[in-house]
């Protein structure tokens, strides 16, 4: 046996990306049960694509004023997803999801991160590429990728 191992006592903090989706719903789910496995705490985070807002609206970066109301829409459902999980922690940002995930991780201090994908394929995986890709292979700590059954 490898020398190599991970302490999985050491998983006390689960990050889970969400854009609110029906995927993420359903890693949500998951992410429950592993919280509850390792004894551990759920942080929630969403992050508004505040680039690609401005990229569609061409304006700059916070000028759009559909902002505001994705900022309310953000925080309203939320509150919702909050409201599932009971004790836990849960996060808006702003920002480039990929990115911001990737290093909320490290940052929220989570050892774990849980999020859905919708395994795009073909040409459709090239035009919106995968958030979830860009994670498994950028992220610190180990990425737990849920996909709803066809
Ligand atoms: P994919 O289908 O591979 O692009 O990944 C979709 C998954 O990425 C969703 O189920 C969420 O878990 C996560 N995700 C996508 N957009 C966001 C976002 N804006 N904020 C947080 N997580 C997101």
């Amino acid at each position: 046996m490898s020398a190599v191992r991970q302490d999985l006592s050491s998983i006390s903090r689960i990050l889970v990306a969400t854009d609110f989706s029906t995927q993420a719903e359903l890693a949500l789910q998951w992410a429950v049960r592993m919280r509850d496995a390792f004894d551990a705490r759920l942080v929630l985070l969403h992050v508004i694509d505040i680039f690609s807002l401005a990229e569609l609206s061409c304006r700059a970066v916070g000028g759009d004023p559909l902002l505001p109301v994705l900022r309310q829409e953000a925080k309203e459902s939320m509150q919702s997803w909050e409201a599932k999980i009971g004790d836990g922690e849960a996060l808006i940002r702003e920002g480039s999801p990929r990115p911001v995930i990737v290093e909320a991780a490290v940052e929220l201090e989570c050892q774990m991160i849980v999020m859905g994908t919708h395994g795009r394929s073909g040409i459709s995986h090239l035009l919106l590429g995968s958030v979830a890709e860009y994670v498994v292979r950028h992220s610190k700590v180990p990425v737990f990728t849920v996909r709803l059954p066809v």
